[in-house]
């Protein structure tokens, strides 16, 4: 079972902690200083259980990216609770939510610039791992997580590749990569095919499927209905408040 760190009566009434729930907001709001006020999100609540994959839709400015951004700890909620993996974050300190996405959390945007005269392998080993630095773990060593998270994604016979032969679809799978190096359990991702053709979104869709089936749990904000015709479970955000889809 998952540690559960939070008092039972940090709790909202009525409502016994999930131990299979990786996120849960309670209540969550974002409000961001302007003039006036934008209130992006409004007493959100959402619970994502170990294993699902939830696809977020919603119009531009609705609020996703807010929420995207809460979810992985780089933001925090004006309002209400946020607990990942049965931690509560939100009155954590910087340094604690920094160990703690590092080691739970891997993010996929719409894009990322590879560099261009680097191999992929080289590309993959340039992301950040937060974790402590281990006596063993050279470059030798990076190399070869890298090469593993490239067989992960599909991608081992283009390690020694340089991107600029990649299709789009195997870019993103190298983003993926990137977001896998540090063994995160939640994989967050913001339009990860908003720049693919059908054909390119469709082997990144085939990659999600895999992760899933290999017990990662996905939030994908998407404007493709293909993309989110995929997911497990569907909400959809409307000025800064979230409902469930009709199955
Ligand atoms: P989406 O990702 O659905 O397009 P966002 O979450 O990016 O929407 O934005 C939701 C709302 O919050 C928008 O009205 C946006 O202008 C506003 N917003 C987002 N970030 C900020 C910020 N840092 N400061 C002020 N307003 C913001
Ligand atoms: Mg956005």
């Amino acid at each position: 079972m998952r540690r559960t760190s939070a008092p039972a009566s940090a709790l909202p009434r009525d409502e016994a902690p999930d131990p299979d729930a990786v996120i849960r907001l309670d209540s969550v709001g974002r409000v961001f200083d302007a003039d006036p006020p934008v209130h992006a999100l409004r007493e959100v609540d959402l619970t994502v259980r170990s294993g699902e994959h939830l696809s977020v839709v919603g119009p531009s400015g609705s609020g996703k990216s807010t929420l995207l951004n809460i979810l992985g700890l780089l933001d925090r909620p004006s309002s209400g609770g946020y607990w990942l993996d049965g931690v509560r974050t939100d009155g954590l300190a910087d340094p604690e939510r920094t160990a703690l996405r590092g080691s739970r959390i891997g993010f996929v945007f719409r894009s990322f610039p590879l560099l261009p005269y680097r191999t992929v392998d080289e590309n993959v080993m340039l992301a950040k791992i937060h974790r402590a630095p281990h006596p063993d773990r050279g470059r030798g060593f990076r190399r070869e997580r890298a090469r593993e998270v490239l067989a992960r994604v599909g991608l081992a016979h283009r390690s020694g590749s340089l991107p600029g032969r990649l299709s789009g679809g195997e870019r993103q799978r190298v983003a993926v990569a990137r977001a896998l190096l540090g063994e995160p359990a939640l994989l967050l991702c913001d339009e990860p095919t908003g720049n693919l053709d059908s054909e390119n979104t469709a082997s990144v869709l085939e990659l999600f499927d895999v992760l899933q089936a290999q017990g990662m749990t996905l939030v994908v904000i998407t404007h493709d209905d293909a993309v989110s015709a995929r997911a497990s479970r569907r909400v959809r955000v409307h000025a800064g408040r979230l409902r469930q889809e009709e199955a």
